[in-house]
């Protein structure tokens, strides 16, 4: 049975690409027989708004679409997060990083730089090395800190991967290039790649349809998926729409969000057109 999902995180209202990523997700679940869920990815308190949780489910429901309920709400699920991390800790593949964002900079810069990720420059790996002493010392001091993944020691243990994309083919997973990411933030006993890896297990999600934006994470869900001894579905990654002048849509363009195009007096059906428009290849 294929199960697809849309996860938006509800820090702004709908725009016309995640009205195509959700209708990408429900069609193909449609097509399949099977089955389309909608998750609210809320793990970050200081950017998610409730009234941007009620939009999301008001945009979805005016396009036509329908969801299983209960939806799941990832900042409910903060003991599956720590489940998961327990089970990483206990595998030796976490350790804690103390390093504000503004000495990271500084001890690159320090170094003349720093080999360059998906996600920008790869972390230099200062807390890893710290000795165990100062580790407990710092924690029973009440500094505040991450959780990283040694991104060596999870490859080692993982051993070689690959994934399924139903667009790029089989794709030999390559998380090294992330280098230490981060699995729980000072601020938010969790992450993106974490959460999103757990939920799509925990809920039976067999096909993960998103942008191509998200394709590079794929390689970090990958690893997680194999040290944490979970299910492994397959991926489509989708272009994304791009407006008029080319440039994909984002929630920095407000004047396209579905509410204000419904404000406009475009119908659902206009809108499910326009979203269903030519994505980038
Ligand atoms: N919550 C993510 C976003 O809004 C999408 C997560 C995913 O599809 O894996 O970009």
């Amino acid at each position: 049975m294929i199960v697809t999902r849309f996860a938006p995180s509800p820090t702004g209202r709908l725009h016309l690409g995640h009205a195509y990523s959700a209708l990408f997700a429900r069609d193909a679940a449609r097509a399949a027989g099977g089955r389309f869920l909608l998750r609210i990815e809320d793990i970050d308190a200081g950017r998610c708004r409730p009234e941007f949780v009620d939009g999301i489910f008001e945009d979805l429901a005016w396009l036509g679409l329908d969801w299983e309920t209960p939806v799941r709400r990832q900042s409910a699920h903060m003991d599956d997060y720590a489940a998961a991390l327990g089970r990483l800790d206990a595998q030796g593949l976490l350790y804690p990083c103390f390093c504000t964002r503004a000495e990271i900079q500084a001890e690159i810069a320090a170094a003349g730089g720093a080999p360059h990720g998906p996600d920008g420059p790869l972390y230099p790996g200062t807390c890893r090395r710290l000795a165990p002493s100062e580790r407990a010392a710092r924690i029973a001091a009440g500094e505040a800190y991450a959780l990283r993944l040694d991104m060596a020691a999870a490859v080692a243990a993982a051993g070689p991967l690959d994934w399924h994309d139903r667009a790029a083919g089989r794709v030999a997973a390559a998380p090294q290039r992330f280098g230490d990411v981060v699995l729980a933030r000072k601020d938010v006993p969790t992450s993106y790649h974490l959460a999103v890896t757990v939920d799509d297990a925990l809920q039976g999600v067999s096909l993960v349809t998103r942008g191509r934006d998200l394709f590079e994470a794929t390689h970090v869900h990958r690893l997680l998926q194999g040290l944490l001894g979970l299910p492994v579905p397959e991926w489509l990654h989708h272009g994304l729409l791009t407006g008029p002048d080319g440039r994909r849509y984002a929630k920095r363009d407000r004047s396209l969000t579905l509410l204000t195009l419904r404000e406009s007096g475009c119908s659902s059906e206009e809108v499910r057109r326009m979203a269903r428009g030519h994505p980038s290849e």
